[in-house]
């Protein structure tokens, strides 16, 4: 529910250490995923189909 405001919130400062959900380009579950790796694009792991991907190879950001 709180995401529904994310792009309100993406103005705060703590936003780095806020979860964020990402759909895997692989297997299309979504997973929390660290915003602080997503802003400096590393790697993420799918914890489903365990894919390692880049957060700028993946388009389903936010969802
Ligand atoms: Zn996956």
């Amino acid at each position: 529910m709180e995401y529904q405001n994310l792009s309100y919130a993406s103005g705060l400062r703590k936003f780095k250490e806020r979860p964020v959900h990402v759909t895997c380009p692989r297997c299309s579950q979504i997973a929390d995923q660290k915003a602080g790796k997503m802003r400096k694009d590393l790697s993420l792991e799918c914890p489903y189909c365990g894919l390692d991907f880049l957060p700028s190879e993946c388009r389903c950001i936010g969802g």
